[in-house]
């Protein structure tokens, strides 16, 4: 062999002679897999995309040769809880989730996905795409299309026609169906409604994915039914962000995974995810009872004096349920109209606005930003001792529940930025809740197995090659509350479908994702 080599190397032109084995080669790695095997020393050779070979490839030659330094490769993270519609189509490439260690996100999450999925694949795919993008079709989305913001009951006619609009979303791609209980209109369904939508998401093999109607004080309910929904549809179960969201039960986590053990042990396909962080990020109207933002009229509602005393009275409540003694916990992350609110706790802009501290005053200063057409927030609300425990739960996959972000605009939430490094740095390194190969499976194969991502998620000859090389010594999240707009640091180099779309920690040029469309 090696004399034919060097005789080809004699007679061949040079053009041919660069010809390479492979077009990349990424040399002295740790192999993570993403099955949570313990890591062994390999080159990882790619070619055409795919992962060509794994193995000590002495001889090989390539296009591009990297040199791990003896780092980690694993396989590209999957993300399967994002929010990308909308500033997708600004950051096509994605920075934040690139240099975050990602290369496939799953969006259409918790209710609210594009109505018509195939014009939007097409759409983004136009706009030269840094990362695979796969999508759910949502609950909210097809309730808002058939039956407005309406505060009642579906008719069998309605639910024939969000069937409807479930299959041809199916048809068109959707690795399943997504639910967000606690918003407008999803929150004025029935469970019936919930499980006539998802079997027609379970006739195409769809996965479903539940933001459940309550995370704290009814869990246990809200588990239940999202399991149920999957027992009677006949389709696995993806638990949203799992945690505990208020103070008066923290520590609750430990009977949610007892729950979702015994589920399992009875033979139904559920898991779960989560972000690590002990705040939640949504939007300002969850605060109000749900019958208040019905039709849209919640400026009618708050102009009608008793009706605004009625949900002052309701927040009340609310607020000493979850444990709170005021809005302390609540921040702002987005209310255009005026960007200095931006940052700021509601007591803090209750005292911008001269109003005496206290609840009544809070209420009044949330009323006014409801008025003004709400405001994206941040809430403190769960527990670290909740946030370890449901990590450690084997079947949690890590998402972040972040979007694509616009760089310096806005005080979002640092998930987007640092979801994978947060958990690779802080509960890896720093405090040993999960070993390195255990946090890694949870970013990669776990997600790819629920959502059926058949060829990705593993390190494996034939698998698509997208990749991450990292220094676990180094790997990092930068993005704080207080300063989100910060990519992670340590992830050296991130290839998309075999083209590197990080080199050397910095983004390239390269758009090398495509939509993940369920056949
Ligand atoms: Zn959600």
């Amino acid at each position: 062999m090696r004399s034919v080599r060097l005789f080809l190397w004699l007679i061949l032109p040079a053009a041919t002679l660069a010809a390479a084995d492979y077009d990349v080669l990424i040399r002295d790695a740790r192999v993570i897999d993403g099955a949570g095997n313990p890591w062994f020393r390999a080159t990882v050779a790619v070619k055409d995309g795919r992962i060509a070979a794994v193995g000590a490839l002495a001889g090989a030659s390539a296009t591009r040769v990297i040199d791990a330094h003896g780092h980690v490769v694993a396989p590209g993270f999957i993300d399967v809880h994002t929010h990308v519609e909308g500033n997708l189509e600004r950051n096509p490439r994605a920075d934040n989730f690139l240099l975050d260690g990602v290369t496939t996100v799953v969006t259409g999450n918790c209710g609210s996905s594009e109505l018509n999925l195939t014009a939007w694949f097409e759409k983004i795919e136009k706009l030269g795409l840094g990362l695979n993008v796969a999508s759910l079709v949502g609950h909210n989305t097809v309730r808002r299309e058939v039956m407005g913001a309406a505060n009642r009951a579906a008719t069998p006619e309605e639910i024939r026609k969000m069937q409807e609009l479930v299959d041809r979303a199916m048809r068109e791609g959707a690795v399943g169906f997504s639910t967000g209980l606690e918003y407008v209109p999803g929150v004025y369904s029935n469970t019936a409604e919930v499980v006539a939508l998802a079997k027609a998401a379970a006739a195409r093999g769809g996965v479903y994915t539940s933001h459940m109607r309550d995370e704290g004080i009814r869990e246990i309910e809200a588990i239940t039914e999202a399991v149920n929904v999957g027992r009677e549809a006949g389709m696995p179960v993806e638990i949203s962000h799992l945690k505990i969201d208020r103070r008066r039960v923290w520590g609750a986590s430990d009977q949610s995974l007892a729950l979702i053990e015994k589920f399992r042990r009875e033979g139904v396909d559920v898991v779960a995810d989560q972000y690590p962080y002990d705040r939640a990020a949504t939007n300002l109207g969850i605060r109000l009872p749900a019958w208040a933002l019905a039709e849209g009229k919640i400026q009618e509602r708050l102009a009608d004096p008793a009706t605004r005393r009625k949900i002052a009275t309701e927040m009340k409540q609310n607020l000493a349920d979850m444990g709170e003694l005021n809005y302390g916990f609540a921040t702002v992350a987005r209310f255009t109209p005026d960007t200095s609110y931006e940052g700021k706790s509601i007591p803090e802009i209750s005292a911008m606005k001269s109003r005496p501290p206290g609840v009544d005053g809070e209420i009044e200063t949330i009323f006014d930003l409801m008025s003004a057409g709400g405001a994206g927030m941040i809430y403190r609300l769960m527990g670290e001792a909740d946030i370890e425990r449901i990590m450690r739960y084997p079947n949690t996959a890590i998402a972040s529940d972040g979007g694509v972000t616009q760089f310096g605009i806005g005080s979002p939430h640092p998930r987007s930025y640092g979801t994978n490094a947060r958990v690779l740095g802080e509960y890896v390194r720093t405090r040993g809740v999960l070993t390195l190969e255990d946090a890694i499976r949870r970013m990669t194969s776990l997600p790819a197995r629920t959502f059926r991502l058949q060829d990705r998620g593993l390190l494996r000859e034939g698998m698509a090659a997208d990749l991450v090389v990292f220094d676990p010594a180094r790997v990092e999240d930068k993005a704080t509350f207080a300063n989100p707009h910060q990519y992670s640091q340590g992830f050296d180099f991130v290839l998309v479908n075999g083209a590197i779309v990080v080199d050397e920690g910095k983004l390239t040029s390269a758009r090398a994702g495509r939509t993940l469309r369920h056949p």
